[in-house]
């Protein structure tokens, strides 16, 4: 068993982790004021501008193919550049990516949709949850009718991701007679998004689609088979999830280790203090079993092996742990921690998030359960 970085990927996380540190750690401050204003985290072209300076440095399409321009690191070198990028609470990622299920369209699908979003010249946003079903997604209640050579969409979504930015929509709706079908709808095709205001940076938007009509040559793979695209999309990078959370957790852990050795109680430095020692040293033990977890998912996930039992593990455990970790690393701060000085009451609201997308907790222990009960998935295997 071989836990070991090649050469070459040991340069990569390097020169990542150096780049967040040189480029995208000294926004910070400004992501702070921009936000206590209402603003948008980072202004678009201050964005634009990093995004190009990150592919002037070869960072740009991370996982996505070599014959669409992309560096095809796979899954384990993009989930460790996303534990890089998670030590920063700046909302940024590496331009040259698209929707993985955008990868099943047509040729003229992907000259219209998939290369122009690859290129950042189109925005996409994934729309399967409705107010009436979140976990529950099989019970979606979006229609569309066929109507000729179109389809006539209605229905609401709801917390859609990047809905307000978004010109193009991959939304999922009960097509009669086939069954849940994915179709590429364009904000021009007539739906309207309403921003969202949650306790976090993630500003999602409900959608509404009033008699929109969608030419037939606009649904993604085949009519009826729409669930299990959106699976898909689901299941492809889950691991990301807690590979973010885990750089964040990293640096909150740093702080809290930095900010114990100077703090004073009592005559002494806090860290020397048994209390404050074990809440150190539980977070970096569930930390390191957060990283592993997630890089046997994403190991899974590149072997072209059974994915989904260790990612709903990884996606779990991922998202207790960063939420243990912030509540400590805030304690050992004492009243400082609760304050908009420091970024961790930042981290503190954006990380409750994770417990709750791309399937909650509870869907997660349920599938995990159903697995092992149902015989999808058994205990006592290591590697296979
Ligand atoms: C910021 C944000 C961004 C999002 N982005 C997107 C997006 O881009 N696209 C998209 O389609 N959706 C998106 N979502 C929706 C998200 O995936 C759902 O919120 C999530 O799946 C939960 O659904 P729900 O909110 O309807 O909760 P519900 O399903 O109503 O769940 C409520 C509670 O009941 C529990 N529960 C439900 N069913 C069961 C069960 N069978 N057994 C045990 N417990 C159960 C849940 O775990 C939860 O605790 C986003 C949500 C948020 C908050």
């Amino acid at each position: 068993m071989d836990f070991s970085l090649t050469t070459e990927e040991r340069q990569i996380r390097d020169t990542v982790r150096s780049f967040v540190e040189r480029e995208v750690m000294p926004l910070e401050p400004e992501v702070l004021r921009n936000e206590r204003e209402g603003r948008p985290a980072l202004d678009a072209d201050v964005l634009r501008d990093l995004r190009a300076k990150a592919r002037k440095s070869g960072f740009w399409g991370i996982n996505t193919p070599e014959e669409y321009g992309g560096a095809a690191l796979g899954p384990i070198m993009s989930a460790i550049i996303a534990m890089e990028l998670g030590r920063t609470f700046v909302p940024f990622s590496f331009g040259g990516s698209a929707d993985n299920i955008l990868y099943a369209g047509t040729d003229e699908q992907k000259r219209r949709y998939l290369i122009p979003t690859i290129e950042g010249e189109r925005r996409s946003c994934f729309a399967i949850t409705e107010p009436g079903a979140g976990s529950d997604a099989r019970n979606i209640r979006a229609r569309a009718v066929r109507d000729g050579a179109e389809w006539i969409i209605n229905g609401e979504k709801t917390f859609i991701t990047g809905g307000n930015e978004a010109d193009f929509v991959m939304v999922f709706a009960v097509a009669e007679p086939y069954g849940v079908t994915c179709f590429l709808v364009d904000r021009d095709m007539g739906w309207r998004s309403e921003p969202i205001p949650t306790m976090g940076q993630w500003g999602p938007a409900s959608l509404v689609f009033e008699d929109v009509r969608v030419p037939e040559e606009n649904i993604l793979g085949e009519p009826g088979r729409g669930f299990e695209l959106a699976m898909e999309w689901i299941g492809q990078g889950r691991y990301m999830i807690p590979a973010r959370a885990i750089g964040s957790a990293e640096r909150m852990l740093q702080m809290a280790v930095d900010y114990a050795k100077i703090r004073q109680s009592m005559g002494r430095a806090i860290a020397e203090y048994q209390a404050i020692q074990w809440m150190i040293a539980d977070s970096q033990v569930e930390i390191e079993a957060a990283k592993w977890l997630t890089l046997y998912a994403a190991w899974r996930v590149r072997e072209g092996l059974e994915a989904r039992h260790a990612s709903s593990i990884a996606k779990l455990n991922g998202a207790v742990m960063a939420n243990q970790v912030v509540d400590r690393v805030l304690q050992i701060h004492g009243g400082m921690g609760y304050t908009k000085e420091l970024p961790i009451e930042r981290w503190y609201r954006e990380l409750r998030l994770l417990r709750i997308f791309e399937g909650t907790d509870e869907i997660q222990r349920r599938t995990i359960a159903r697995n092992l009960i149902k015989g999808h998935a058994r205990l006592g295997l290591i590697g296979e």
